[in-house]
């Protein structure tokens, strides 16, 4: 790898990573072709994880979790980026969905759900976006009202990851008549055998094929009033909130593997390609190209490395994270648009790994915040100093 070491790195971490590694490098490069012709990976893929240990890295021992924090989490998501591989996505599991239990779950949800979820017994999708509401969560529509001891949940919700194979699905879902976010709650189904509950077909899409993507309705379906996230309702718009920094984190942090295996990618190209009795490295376009390439890539490095670092402080406010979402997916969109055009029609082809990776990066300015809300939040925090 061209990537310098991390300053948060250390031996253990080390030992993680070339786990994680290895782990991706048997388990899932040689099935990432079919996982993508099928839009999903097999279900047994999630209990390999769990046995390798890598689900819920980040999460205390008690919970059966791998007892250790975000840098455990950047080493499995950059090992997972690097290989390109997908199957499903532990950043929403382990990174995102466990991370809400923790924090907002009674310590009776926390010890039902997360030492499942860390087995891969559970896989966990987080359902906020609807047909007609996505950024805008304060529209959404699902409702879930309250009869006896449980909540009555309608609504559909659409572009679900990890949809297909979920186990829990932590539905966003409107318990309270009050305007905007403060009827919001967030409310976890146990899918298996959940009447009214029904997955969409798998969804279409431009890149990342091997990841489960759907849509899922829910029809009068009845959810125990105990799988209510947290103690009480409308928390679901502030649990939200508070768990997007770190969701921000996590996408900025795969996209600094990714811009390096691009870099990795298209140098071993161009070293062997050749063009007017050369090698297309000997080209002065070529060496410039990824002189910038390889510039925006340490630069992302040492910015990711940096919110990082803030992050085990406790210190990572929302424009730096912001700022390191929106920067990174769209500087990963950039690069290996850059080294696709030093593939020329190789890159095209989907045999080649630069062509499915510049497919596969294109959502990462969508999902986690699209990019456009990520500089309005980063505006809205220059406006709050100018004003004092
Ligand atoms: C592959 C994939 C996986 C996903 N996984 C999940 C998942 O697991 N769970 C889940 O709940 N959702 C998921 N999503 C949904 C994703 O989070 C939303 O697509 C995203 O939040 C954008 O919402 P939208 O698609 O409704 O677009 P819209 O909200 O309709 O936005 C359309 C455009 O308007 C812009 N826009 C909106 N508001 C503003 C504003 N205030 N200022 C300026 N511009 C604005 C947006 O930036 C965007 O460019 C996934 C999406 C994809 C594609």
């Amino acid at each position: 790898m061209l990537q310098r070491p991390s300053p948060w790195m250390n031996e253990d971490l080390e030992l993680l990573a070339d786990t994680a590694r290895r782990f991706y490098e048997r388990e899932a490069v040689p099935n990432e072709m079919r996982w993508r012709a099928e839009h999903k990976a097999e279900r047994e893929y999630w209990n390999k994880l769990g046995a390798a240990g890598l689900l819920c890295i980040s999460i205390p021992e008690e919970y059966g979790g791998g007892g250790g924090d975000f840098r455990h989490d950047a080493v499995i998501i950059q090992a997972q980026n690097y290989a390109l591989v997908g199957g499903g996505s532990n950043n929403v599991h382990s990174g995102i969905v466990a991370h809400y239990l923790l924090q907002f779950g009674t310590e009776e949800q926390k010890r039902r759900w997360l030492p499942r979820m860390a087995k891969g017994e559970l896989v966990a999708a987080i359902a906020m976006t609807e047909p007609g509401a996505g950024t805008d969560l304060q529209a959404l529509r699902t409702s879930a009202r309250k009869d006896g001891d449980h909540y009555v949940i309608n609504g559909a919700k659409t572009f679900i990851t990890n949809g297909w194979h979920a186990d829990l699905v932590f539905v966003v879902a409107r318990t309270g008549q009050e305007k905007g976010g403060k009827g919001l709650s967030i409310i976890v189904v146990e899918t298996n055998n959940q009447e009214g509950y029904r997955r969409g077909k798998l969804l279409d899409k431009i890149g990342q094929h091997s990841t489960d993507t759907c849509e899922l309705f829910f029809d009068e379906m009845r959810v125990p009033c105990e799988n209510l996230l947290g103690p009480q309702e409308g928390q679901g718009f502030i649990q939200l909130m508070n768990q997007l920094p770190r969701e921000r984190l996590i996408v900025a942090t795969g996209g600094v593997a990714t811009l390096q295996r691009a870099v990795t990618e298209t140098l071993a190209y161009v070293n062997q390609r050749k063009v007017f009795g050369n090698t297309l490295m000997k080209m002065q376009n070529t060496r410039f190209k990824l002189a910038e390439c390889q510039t925006l890539a340490t630069v992302a490095q040492s910015f990711v490395d940096d919110c990082v670092l803030r992050a085990m402080k406790n210190e990572l406010d929302l424009p730096t994270s912001a700022m390191a979402k929106w920067w990174v997916s769209d500087t990963v969109c950039k690069v290996v648009d850059e080294c696709l055009q030093l593939f020329g029609g190789f890159g095209y082809m989907n045999e080649y790994p630069i062509a499915r990776m510049y497919a596969d990066a294109r959502v990462g300015r969508i999902y986690g915040g699209s990019n456009e809300v990520m500089k309005e939040l980063i505006a809205r925090s220059l406006e709050a100093h100018a004003l004092g």
